[in-house]
């Protein structure tokens, strides 16, 4: 294991996931915990509840499509989202660099107060904290959310309803965020801006959940890209994941970026994506409900699950041959969420 800690272990890929394994659920060890879900689900008096924490230390924290206080809330209230709950409350802390300025921190109040608005929940608690200059950077925030699942909904989070046949949908393009992210930091200048993906998945799950979509699994699609995320849904479920390279959603002039900085889009991350997986029956009907709602007009069918080849994600590129797509190894961009 390593000494100190590295970029890479923020990457959200193999590094991080060692890195909690080692040291975060080895120490807490429990069973909530063990799980490593979006949420953790927990019985609270006979209620079902969601309860989930982010950190946003995104740099810029203004960028294209949106800032950090809207990652924030549409962070938190996603990963409430993918684990079947409806979104209820969230808590905001701010850990604040002197020397920042109060219009900033207010711009990015007033866009998490529309963000919460936007996905029906209240920002009913938090905390501030001031350090000297130069021992952060501008503004980091830590959320939490909790909501409640319907108890049909309860094995949605944990990925044991996931059986051979179920159909991957995605719910659009891939790898706008990262790309947003990075035009704002090195300044790029496109012809066409990217902009980022950022967005509250709330109101599109619901309406799947609510249309009686058979939904065996969801989570969103954010640090460590879809190959990532494919890799450990394979992983811990042990079951195979086909996934047709073609239908994998990543615009054209994203493409063209990654080839120039060396990025592999499928690693690229996301702030309103997610994947779902459906059962066979359910997936036209899937795909409609999200062709017919604005954050899912490009939604896609990429790949099924397999009995074969266990544990593992295997890509059919378009010339018929396969391989297999594993976590991210390394770090592409430090700081994107
Ligand atoms: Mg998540």
């Amino acid at each position: 294991m390593d000494k100190t800690i590295l970029l890479g272990h923020g990457s959200g890929g193999v590094m991080t996931s060692d890195l909690i394994s080692n040291v975060f659920v080895r120490h807490f060890n429990n069973t909530l915990l063990r799980v490593m879900g979006d949420s953790a689900l927990a019985d609270a008096d006979g209620t079902l509840i969601a309860f989930t924490t982010d950190s946003f230390v995104v740099d810029p924290i203004f960028f294209p499509g949106g800032d950090i206080g809207k990652l924030a809330v549409c962070g938190t209230v996603n990963d409430l989202a993918v684990a079947g709950a409806r979104p209820l409350y969230l808590s905001s802390a701010f850990i604040l660099e002197e020397g920042f300025p109060i219009a900033d921190l207010e711009r990015i109040v007033v866009s998490m107060a529309d963000a919460a608005r936007e996905a029906g929940v209240e920002i009913i608690t938090g905390d501030t904290k001031v350090v000297k200059k130069g021992q952060c950077d501008k503004v980091f925030i830590n959320t939490a959310g909790i909501g409640t699942v319907e108890k049909k909904y309860a094995g949605i989070s944990s990925g044991a309803l996931i059986s051979e046949g179920d159909q991957l949908l995605v719910n659009g393009f891939l790898g706008d965020h990262e790309i947003a992210i990075l035009s704002a930091r090195e300044d790029l200048q496109f012809e066409t801006p990217v902009i980022s993906d950022v967005s509250s998945l709330n109101g599109l799950i619901g309406q799947m959940l609510d249309a009686g979509i058979e939904v065996k699994f969801m989570r969103d699609i954010t640090r460590g890209g879809i190959a990532t995320i494919l890799a450990e849904i394979a992983a811990s479920v042990n079951k195979g994941l086909l996934i047709d390279e073609q239908s994998i959603p990543v615009r054209e002039q994203i493409n063209g970026i990654c080839e120039i900085y060396g990025f592999n889009p499928h690693y690229l991350a996301n702030e309103g994506k997610v994947i779902m997986v459906v059962s066979p029956g359910s997936a036209d009907r899937a795909l409609e409900i999200m062709h017919g709602h604005s954050l899912g007009k490009d939604a896609c069918r990429i790949g099924t699950v397999t009995a074969e080849n266990a544990g593992r994600v295997l890509l059919k590129s378009p010339y018929g041959g396969t391989r297999l797509l594993t976590k991210l190894a390394g770090e592409q961009l430090p700081r994107i969420c």
